[in-house]
């Protein structure tokens, strides 16, 4: 053992073979970077040598620098490799939570890339050359979008609901309806980020009906807040009742002191329903119907970053501005950039360029041509995987519209080698990665939030397994 050790070559002699040279140029690292990878691999294998596990070439063999190259590849792999990997959703669901929710289209990422790689106006006013407020990027367009009065954007909605509760509503009451204490993703429930805001939670009504009467009889001068909450991601049936948004802002007007603010959830610009797609509410007519501030994300049915929205009277959002928790919660230029620009797209009517919207909106039929195009590209290759095309539902994902199934067709893949879940996995694991779901004992691509581009890395991915298979 003794004389292996002996006989590891030193590393400036590793480092001026062939191998190492190939190592730097094919893994594009600088030489010091790639020396500390070898020398950290020797020191692995001299370990290994001396606990006597070492199962590769042997010191003296020629084959050793391999070893060490080998090594080194895979721990550059492990240390250097990006954690976030852009992922190819053939799964069917939109707003997939854990696949990063809404995408963002070409124009928004180009506004982001040009804001962000250089300098930027994000707080100054080019016209008078002074200081200016990041809050007034966006809100130019919510007003507008939405009616509202002021605007302001924050990190999330989770954020937004915590910045409302603790500026406004801090020691004193905040009645919600029992049927509306929802619990959102796991991680975040209205009951919680209540008592983490200190403001003091007065449920009223059953879990199923909740009157006009039930909230007027629990006003009284402790009451800062009447607050709706958007249920999201479910729904109630039969005996149910609760109160519409017009009936509770006519019932704060009565009261000086309390403020009447729903939490929309996804808050749709875009009115899905005119398209019968599920009856989610349009933020316009909330804020029409005497909200007097509503909350909602910007990476939901908006289709934008991830961002809380918060819109309403002016007096209300300007104290929210001034709070000190805004400066905590606040968005950076990219968010600011990518909402900007989605937001344009609305004013603009431009909404199919907001791939969230252009995917619940799309046809079926435009979905079977797609399917049918990827299918003939990959009959062109003479793949072994047998291919069938089946109707199937969508679905909007992200905690909205859970009842809503939306038509689609799907391609249903089979290999004869693989098992399906083998072969939902093999995807998975391929890069890009392929994220497909197996339904009815079949292995299904929906692809409906897939693009055109996307279909040359599809066919890649699936022509390597069939390599594989065959060989
Ligand atoms: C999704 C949701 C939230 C949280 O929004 P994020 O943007 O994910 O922080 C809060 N309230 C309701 C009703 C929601 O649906």
């Amino acid at each position: 053992m003794k004389n292996q050790l002996r006989q590891i070559p030193p590393i400036h002699e590793l480092q001026r073979t062939v191998e190492f040279n190939r190592f730097i140029s094919s893994q594009n690292l600088s030489f010091e970077i790639a020396a500390d990878l070898v020398k950290e691999s020797v020191a692995h294998i001299r370990t290994h040598i001396q606990q006597e596990i070492w199962d590769g070439p042997l010191p003296e063999s020629d084959l050793f620098i391999h070893a060490v190259i080998t090594l080194a590849t895979y721990l550059k792999k492990e240390k250097l490799s990006l954690s976030l990997l852009r992922v190819i959703n053939a799964s069917g669901t939109i707003l997939h939570t854990n696949l990063g929710r809404a995408r963002l289209g070409q124009e928004t990422i180009e506004h982001m890339c040009k804001v962000t790689s250089s300098y930027n106006n994000l707080e100054y006013e080019v016209q008078n050359g002074k200081r200016g407020s990041r809050h007034a990027h966006a809100e130019k367009f919510i007003r507008e979008l939405t009616g509202a009065e002021a605007a302001m954007v924050v990190n999330n909605n989770a954020a937004a609901v915590f910045l409302i509760l603790t500026s406004l509503a801090k020691n004193k009451e905040v009645i919600v309806s029992r049927g509306e204490l929802v619990e959102i993703g796991g991680s975040f429930r209205i009951s919680s980020i209540m008592e983490e805001s200190g403001a003091k939670l007065v449920e009223v009504g059953t879990t199923n009906k909740t009157h006009l009467q039930d909230y007027q009889r629990c006003i009284d001068e402790e009451t800062a807040m009447i607050m709706k909450v958007h249920q999201s991601n479910f729904v109630m049936k039969g005996f149910t009742s609760s109160v519409d948004t017009e009936v509770l802002a006519e019932l704060t007007n009565e009261y000086d002191q309390v403020i009447f603010y729903e939490d929309l959830g996804s808050g749709s610009l875009f009115d899905f329903s005119n398209q019968g797609i599920g009856n989610e509410p349009v933020v316009r007519k909330v804020i029409e119907q005497g909200a007097d501030l509503v909350s909602f994300s910007g990476d939901k049915l908006l289709g934008g970053p991830q961002a809380g929205i918060i819109a309403g009277r002016k007096e209300i959002v300007d104290s929210l501005k001034k709070h000190q928790l805004a400066r905590v919660l606040r968005v950076d230029k990219m968010t600011l950039a990518a909402l900007e620009m989605t937001l344009l797209h609305y004013l603009k009517k431009e909404e199919h360029k907001i791939p969230a919207i252009y995917d619940i909106t799309r046809s079926k039929d435009d979905i079977l041509q797609q399917s049918l195009s990827l299918m003939a590209q990959l009959k062109q290759k003479n793949s072994s995987f047998q291919l069938e095309i089946v109707e199937g539902k969508s679905r909007v994902g992200g905690g909205t519209m859970p009842e809503v199934e939306l038509d689609t067709y799907l391609i249903s893949i089979f290999h004869n080698r693989l098992t399906n879940h083998e072969l939902h996995e093999q995807l998975r694991l391929s890069e890009p990665s392929i994220i497909t779901r197996i339904q009815q004992e079949r292995l299904l691509i929906d692809l409906r939030t897939v693009s055109i581009g996307e279909h040359e890395e599809i066919l890649e991915v699936l022509d390597t397994i069939h390599e594989e298979l065959v060989r």
